[in-house]
């Protein structure tokens, strides 16, 4: 920058001084002519005045004038001739001749009209440049000539005093500018080392103070970058808490341009939809999961309307999501944003409600028709007594079966629905000796019917289960008759419980019919049978277990099963037992 300045400054310091120069040359070059011309035209007014009028007079009075007005390197030639321009004297002896014709010199043609002419040329006899001035007088043409000698040294001269002016202004210019270009060239090198600093990231630098009106300029810079920096913090800030919210939701989300290059991919996208390979750009160069959804980015930039899909994964885990899809329309160029969201609980909720809703009304069916069917057979014809007792009591067997649904049925939604209840009550527990006893003597005539016997081996009569009594009460009976009825005569059930480490267990074994493996994985869903029909005689309702396992989930805990076809049933609750209190001081 520094040789731009000072290669500037000596260009317009030498175009400077040409013009100059040449300017002066033209003026005094016309200075030199004027003042040459006047002095001419006195010396022929002189010679005019003093000429003789003889003609024969006139060679003697040149030669004398010339001599007498010649200067050492100045010699003045005088010529007179007559109007035509015939030369009748000359003081020049290598000059014209008397007689020779002079008549079409450009001086004498003007003097002819004006009384003065003058013309400068250079000399056919010596080759020298001469002024020549012509003046009419009288019957006379008086014509002088003065060498042009010193006029031409001058103009020789000239190069010489352009090169020496040349160069004092070159000198003075260098010094000049490389004063000006340090000034000019270091802030604004400064101001690029700065800049160039900032953009790879030093975001801290900040130019010196300058002198004058660069100091404007640095100050401006600095308040233009502190600007800059606020601008930055403000975006980084706010690509931070975007990135955090988006981080921070259930539902996964991607974002793609144009051409399926990622500009966003949350943790949870990926999650849902497989790891990716991060040196891959291309959503759809992830995978099977990723190309699929890439098609839907794709539909959506081409179309401009959102669309909700649902895709069902097999990897990297069975999934079934929705994944809304919309264009991105803020950009200049097209994108689309996607999200995920898994709905795969949402989907099996969604299957188990309506198949207890299938269940539920195909259960409640079953007893209204049969009691219908009865209820129409007694009012369509003359029963004798007999049937119809026996009519009455099938409508009194499925009225019952109705009754025990609904009943296990509000208890199910009881138990779902107020847990906060129950949890409150398992701090206060309950003897489970007396639950027992209670449940034992209940079921004591069933166990008779089917010829089983009941057994209850609990080493600490005064242990506590951490459950509601009522809630207690309901899982052993259910566990004890399903124990009881799905036995075999001269079977046996054997109940004990107690506290193991941090929780209490109760588990009720029998030597029944089992239940076949492929069936234990659902044996504690809703109205789920492994013996239909011996269930529905037996007047199971298919709700039972799931009690059972609700009850032990309301409080925390698990149901666990082992059982083999034909040797029985090992059905066992763990509840945790609650942290010891505390007391306030
Ligand atoms: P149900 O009202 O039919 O007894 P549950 O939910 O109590 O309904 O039991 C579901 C099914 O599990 C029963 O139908 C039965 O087939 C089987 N089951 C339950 N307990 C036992 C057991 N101790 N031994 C053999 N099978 C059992």
């Amino acid at each position: 920058m520094k040789k731009e300045i000072i290669r500037g400054y000596l260009l317009t310091l030498s175009a400077g001084l040409l013009a100059a120069l040449l300017l002066a040359a033209f003026l005094s070059g016309q200075i030199y002519t004027n003042a040459l011309k006047d002095r001419m035209k006195a010396t022929l007014v002189l010679l005019a005045s003093a000429a003789p009028t003889e003609a024969d007079e006139l060679p003697d009075f040149v030669s004398a004038m010339s001599a007498q007005l010649s200067a050492a390197d100045e010699p003045l030639r005088i010529a007179v001739l007559d109007q035509d321009g015939t030369v009748i004297a000359d003081s020049s002896s290598s000059g014209a001749q008397s007689g020779d014709e002079r008549g079409d010199r450009n001086e004498i043609q003007e003097a002819k009209q004006g009384g003065f002419g003058f013309d400068s040329r250079r000399s056919q006899t010596n080759r020298t440049r001469y002024m020549y001035a012509a003046y009419l007088s009288g019957s006379y043409i008086i014509r002088i000539a003065l060498p042009q000698q010193s006029y031409r040294i001058y103009f020789q001269l000239l190069p010489l005093l352009f090169v020496a002016c040349f160069t004092v202004g070159a000198l003075a210019a260098w010094v000049l500018a490389r004063r000006t270009a340090k000034r000019i060239s270091e802030p604004v090198e400064e101001l690029t080392a700065t800049a160039t600093a900032i953009a790879e990231g030093d975001t801290k630098r900040r130019v010196p103070p300058f002198e004058q009106e660069l100091g404007e300029l640095g100050t401006a810079f600095n308040l233009m970058t502190d600007q800059l920096q606020q601008k930055q913090q403000e975006t980084e800030d706010k690509n931070a808490q975007l990135t955090g919210i988006l981080e921070g939701m259930q539902d996964g989300v991607a974002a793609v341009d144009d051409h399926s290059q990622v500009l966003l991919l949350t943790d949870r996208a990926q999650a849902l939809l497989g790891p990716v390979n991060p040196r891959l750009k291309r959503l759809d160069t992830y995978g099977a999961n990723y190309t699929k959804v890439a098609r839907l980015a794709r539909q959506a930039m081409e179309s401009g309307q959102a669309s909700q899909e649902t895709l069902h994964l097999s990897y990297p885990q069975p999934r079934i999501l929705d994944v809304y899809t919309g264009p991105i329309r803020q950009q200049e160029e097209p994108g689309a944003i996607l999200v995920i969201k898994d709905v795969t609980r949402l989907k099996q909720l969604e299957n188990l409600r309506q198949e207890f809703m299938a269940n539920v009304t195909h259960e409640l069916k079953t007893p209204l028709t049969s009691i219908r069917g009865y209820l129409e057979l007694l009012k369509s014809s003359q029963r004798d007594e007999e049937t119809r007792q026996q009519f009455y009591e099938i409508i009194d067997i499925e009225a019952d079966r109705l009754m025990h649904l609904i009943t296990d049925m509000l208890e199910l939604s009881e138990i779902e629905n107020r847990p906060a209840l129950d949890r409150q009550e398992a701090v206060e527990g309950c003897n489970l000796a007396e639950v027992s006893r209670e449940v034992m003597a209940q079921l004591q005539p069933i166990a008779d019917e089917h010829q089983v016997t009941l057994h209850l081996d609990l080493p600490d009569p005064s242990l506590r289960a951490p459950a509601a009594h009522r809630r207690m009460r309901q899982l052993l009976t259910n566990l004890m008759s399903n124990a009881i009825l799905y036995n075999k005569p001269g079977g046996a059930v054997w109940v004990t419980a107690g506290h193991a480490r941090d929780h209490f267990f109760l588990r009720v074994r029998d030597n029944g019919i089992g239940i076949p493996e492929e069936h234990q994985a659902r044996i504690f869903e809703r109205f789920y049978r492994v013996y239909k029909e011996r269930s529905r005689a037996l007047g199971g309702t298919g709700l039972g277990l799931s009690i059972v396992k609700h009850i032990a989930q309301l409080y925390g805990g698990s149901v666990q099963l082992e059982s083999r076809p034909d040797e029985g049933s090992v059905f066992t609750v763990y509840l945790p037992l609650p942290l010891p209190q505390t007391p306030v001081a």
